[in-house]
C-alpha cells in the first residue's frame, strides 16, 4: 500500500442555477489573455446537450481516455507512446475553433455612438456543425437550454438523429439540468500519458495536474487525449494550458475561485486518501459498469489506525491527514456515496464528483415513483431519467444513482421534519 493525498471537489447539481458566475470569475483570473479567448477552464453546460467543445463525450470521434485491451492492460485510446510519436504531426482527433466557438470582442468604443439603423432581428439560428446529418440541425450556444431534451441514456453513443429527436421532442418529456465542468485532476490522467514531451505531471502532495510551460512543445496530443476536453491550446504562446485548481490559492489555504464565487454554494473542496498501488488495477477492471465501485475501493478511511500509520510512513503531512478527516468530499463521495464521478468509463479516475440533481424529480417522488420505502423506483417515471444520470455518472449502472437520490430524499425529509419540530418547539416555548 502506498498512500497519497488528492484534493477533490464535489458539486451538488441540485443547487446549480446555471448563472455561469464560476466560469466568468475563473476566466477573469486565469484566461483573460490573448491566445486564450475561447478557453474556459470552468464552463457550465446545459444537459442533455452536446456540450463544449461540441460532442466532447463522443470518444469515437475524439479518441480520448483509456481503453482496456484483450490482455487486460489499459492504454490511451490515442495509442501507446510509440504510436503517439508517429501521430504528433497529424493529430487527427483535434477539435477546431468551430468545435468551440468564435469568441467576440465587445465593441465598447462604439457603445454610445451607434448610428441610427434599421433594428431588424438579424440573428438567425445557424448550422454551425458540418457533416452530413448535422446539416439538418440548427445549433448555437445554449441552444439546448431553450429546447431541453427528450432522451434517456444515450449520452455515450448518441448519434445526430437522437439529438434531433431530443431537440424536437414532445414537450412533456423534456428535461434539463446544469453541469458545471472543470479539469478532473484525474488519478490516471490520459493527458499525462498522451504528452510526448513529458510536460504534464501530477503533483505529489495534492494530485493537482499541471503543465510545465517550459517543457510543453505544443504537440496538442493532450487536447486529443483528455476525454473531458479540458486542455486548451494557447495559439499565442504555442503551449497547452489547463485548470490549475487555483493551486496558489490552495497553498494559501483559500478555496478555488469557482468555489468561492459560486452563487448556488454548490461546491465543496476536500482531501481524499487513496492507495496509489491500486490505480492501475482500478482503471483496468473488465466491465465499464464496475469502474465506479473499483474507483471507490481505492480510497482509504482516514480514521483507520493502519491507514494513519502507513500515511506517516509515506510522508503525508499532519495537516493533510486532518483535512482528510474533515473532508466533505470523503463524506459525500466515499462514505455516503451521494456524489458520483463523471463518466468513469473513460478510465481516468476523475476527481470531481457530482451529487445528481433531485429537485426536478420531486413531483415523481411525491407521486410515490421514487421509493422512500426501499422500493426500486420506476425509472421511467422520473423527470430526469435515472438511466440518463447513470450514463453520465456511473457508466450506466442505475443502482448507485438510485441509492444517491434516495439518500438525498431521505435527508430532505429528515431536515424538513426537524425544522417543523423546531418551529413547533419554538412556538410552544
Ligand atoms: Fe488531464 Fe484534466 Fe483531462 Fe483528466 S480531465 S485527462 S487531468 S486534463
Ligand atoms: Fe452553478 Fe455555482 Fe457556477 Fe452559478 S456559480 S453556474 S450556481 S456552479
Amino acid at each position: 500500500m502506498k498512500i497519497r493525498a488528492q484534493i477533490g471537489m464535489v458539486l451538488n447539481l441540485d443547487k446549480c442555477i446555471g448563472c455561469h458566475t464560476c466560469s466568468v470569475t475563473c476566466k477573469n483570473v486565469w484566461t483573460s489573455r490573448p491566445g486564450m479567448e475561447y478557453a474556459w477552464f470552468n464552463n457550465v453546460e446545459t444537459k442533455p446537450g452536446i456540450g463544449y467543445p461540441k460532442e466532447w463525450e463522443n470518444q469515437d470521434k475524439w479518441n480520448g481516455g483509456w481503453v482496456r485491451k484483450a490482455s487486460g492492460a489499459i492504454e490511451p485510446r490515442q495509442g501507446a507512446k510509440w504510436k503517439l510519436l508517429m501521430r504528433i504531426f497529424t493529430n487527427p482527433n483535434l477539435p477546431e475553433i468551430d468545435d468551440y466557438y468564435e469568441p467576440f470582442t465587445y465593441d465598447y468604443a462604439h457603445l454610445q455612438s451607434a448610428p441610427e439603423m434599421k433594428a431588424t432581428p438579424t440573428a438567425r439560428p445557424r448550422s454551425l456543425i458540418t457533416g452530413k446529418q448535422m446539416d439538418k440541425i440548427v445549433w448555437g450556444p445554449n441552444w439546448e437550454e431553450i429546447l431541453g431534451g427528450e432522451f434517456a441514456g444515450r449520452s455515450k453513443d448518441r448519434n445526430f438523429d437522437d439529438i434531433q429527436k431530443e431537440m424536437y421532442g414532445q414537450f412533456e418529456n423534456t428535461f434539463m439540468m446544469y453541469l458545471p465542468r472543470l479539469c478532473e485532476h484525474c488519478l490516471n490522467p490520459a493527458c499525462v500519458a498522451s504528452c510526448p514531451s513529458g510536460s504534464i505531471y501530477k503533483r505529489e502532495e495534492d494530485g493537482i495536474v499541471l503543465i510545465d510551460q517550459d517543457k510543453c512543445r505544443g504537440w496538442r496530443m493532450c487536447v486529443s487525449g483528455c476525454p473531458y476536453k479540458k486542455i486548451y491550446y494557447n495559439w499565442k504562446s504555442g503551449k497547452a494550458e489547463k485548470c490549475i485548481f487555483c493551486y496558489p490559492r490552495i497553498e494559501a489555504g483559500q478555496p478555488t475561485v469557482c468555489s468561492e464565487t459560486c452563487v448556488g454554494r454548490i461546491r465543496y473542496l476536500g482531501v481524499l486518501l487513496y492507495d496509489a498501488d491500486r490505480i492501475q488495477e482500478a482503471a483496468s477492471v473488465e466491465h465499464d459498469r464496475d469502474l465506479y465501485q473499483a474507483q471507490l475501493d481505492i480510497f482509504l478511511d482516514p480514521f483507520d489506525p493502519k491507514v494513519i500509520e502507513q500515511a506517516r510512513v509515506d510522508g503525508i503531512p499532519d495537516k493533510w491527514m486532518e483535512a482528510a478527516r474533515n473532508s466533505p468530499v470523503y463524506k459525500m463521495a466515499v462514505q455516503w456515496k451521494v456524489a458520483l464521478p463523471l463518466h468513469p468509463e473513460y478510465r481516468t479516475l476523475p476527481m470531481v464528483w457530482y451529487v445528481p440533481p433531485l429537485s426536478p424529480i420531486s413531483a415523481a417522488a411525491n407521486a410515490g415513483h421514487l421509493g422512500n420505502n426501499g422500493e426500486i423506483p420506476d425509472v421511467n417515471q422520473l423527470r430526469i431519467p435515472v438511466r440518463y444520470l447513470a450514463n453520465l455518472l456511473t457508466a450506466g449502472d442505475t443502482k448507485p444513482v438510485v441509492r444517491a437520490l434516495e439518500r438525498m430524499l431521505a435527508m430532505r425529509a429528515y431536515q424538513r421534519e426537524k425544522h417543523v419540530d423546531q418551529r413547533i418547539n419554538q412556538a410552544v416555548l
